[in-house]
């Protein structure tokens, strides 16, 4: 048997936030650092890495180190959003740039996309699910991002990460993948060739609904990745210490609530395709799901906790069984250990691809069979 140690299981790594003891006490959960700023050494130098607070803050790098080894990055970034971190993705690009994106995505960074040629960008969005069309939308020697979000908020379309990533790179383009639904615990994109993953660390990376943050993780820490690091710093757009404590405790569970949530979210989505007045169920891990098989294919152990019903009898019917939940929560956002459901039109607006009659459900920890009959009540008397 050989004496070397096998690399730790990301499970174990969230488990114990990378397991590094802190030096001065032995305490077994790491402090909050909240220095602004810190002394020089009398030669001038910093040789502590650490000058100023809005660059840095060690609590925040000892998140960052986290989400790097969960998703088998070079380096991670934490920003005070998920917006902040997508956005700064695309402000640290050369100008004129030409962007793809997916018509399926988070409404609010592809609102803000819209409006990018503000700050010198053309962005072509496509069905990034179809290659045929993602190919077609690319241009060679033109394109300098191919952002992709699998899945995909809130239909959950499925883009294959690794076809995605070789059409980008054929064009000399990058590959950044919104992983916040999958999560490192489902599927590693850079392992697939993508070379940016972006997560909403608001949604399951923390898991509790109290933080809201965003993260980066690079499979290159030159190039771009450099020039990210100055529109964060220039903009002042890190996460703050105590929100990165936060996210380092809710990332200790990371592990045992996706995979419990993922359990619940497929259970709810066999049962509800099976209701009377269910009219269709979206959700990646059913059969009949155009991603499914894509899905299988990257994503590990399960295809997540987020899932979209739509209704019989439509918008008004929809937005009636919302209403009458009791154990879910009427609310937007996703990922949290409460469940959540939100009829998603109300917040996307008319350029939203989301269909009127569609609920989104955000499976949380509780007991699958209350949430069933939670929702089973909330269906039936919407149709009375
Ligand atoms: N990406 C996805 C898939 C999201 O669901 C969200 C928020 O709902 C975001 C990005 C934006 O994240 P934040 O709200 O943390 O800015």
């Amino acid at each position: 048997m050989s004496d070397k140690r096998p690399p730790l299981k990301p499970r174990t790594l969230a488990a114990q936030a990378l397991g590094e003891d802190e030096p001065v006490t032995k305490a077994v959960v790491p402090p909050v650092h909240v220095a602004t700023t810190f002394i020089r050494d009398p030669d001038n130098q910093y040789r502590s890495g650490y000058s100023y607070g809005r660059p840095d803050n060690a609590t925040v790098r000892h998140a960052e180190a986290v989400i790097a080894a969960l998703e088998g990055a070079q380096a991670a970034m934490l920003f005070g959003s998920g917006m902040a971190a997508a956005t700064s993705v695309v402000l640290a690009l050369e100008k004129p740039s030409h962007i793809v994106a997916p018509k399926v995505m988070y409404w609010g960074f592809r609102a803000w996309l819209i409006s990018a040629a503000r700050f010198g960008h053309t962005v072509e969005f496509v069905d990034t699910s179809d290659l045929e069309a993602l190919r077609a939308a690319v241009k060679k020697d033109v394109t300098r991002l191919v952002w992709i979000e699998t899945p995909g908020n809130p239909l959950w379309t499925i883009t294959d990460i690794g076809a995605a990533a070789e059409i980008a790179h054929q064009a000399g383009a990058l590959l950044a993948v919104d992983s916040t639904v999958a999560t490192p615990i489902l599927s590693q994109p850079i392992s697939l060739g993508a070379d940016i993953v972006m997560h909403s660390a608001t949604k399951f990376l923390n898991g509790h609904s109290d933080v809201i943050a965003g993260a980066l993780a690079t499979a290159n820490s030159g190039g771009l990745w450099k020039n990210i690091q100055a529109v964060r710093s220039h903009h002042g757009a890190t996460l703050g210490p105590f929100e990165a404590w936060l996210l380092l405790r809710g990332m200790r569970t990371l592990d045992m609530r996706v995979r419990t949530q993922t359990e619940t979210a497929t259970q709810l989505a066999i049962r509800l395709g099976r209701h009377p007045n269910v009219a269709g169920v979206l959700y990646p891990g059913l059969k009949n799901h155009p991603g499914h098989a894509v899905a299988a294919k990257q994503m590990k152990s399960g295809f997540g906790a987020m899932l979209s019903i739509l209704v019989k009898n439509g918008e008004r019917a929809a937005i009636d069984t919302a209403a009458r939940v009791e154990v879910w929560k009427r609310a937007t956002s996703l990922g949290g250990v409460e469940s959540l459901v939100e009829h998603r039109a109300s917040v996307e607006g008319p350029s939203s691809p989301c269909p009127p009659e569609l609920l989104r459900l955000s499976a949380g920890l509780e007991d699958p069979d209350d949430l069933f009959t939670d929702l089973d009540r909330a269906l039936r008397g919407a149709n009375q």
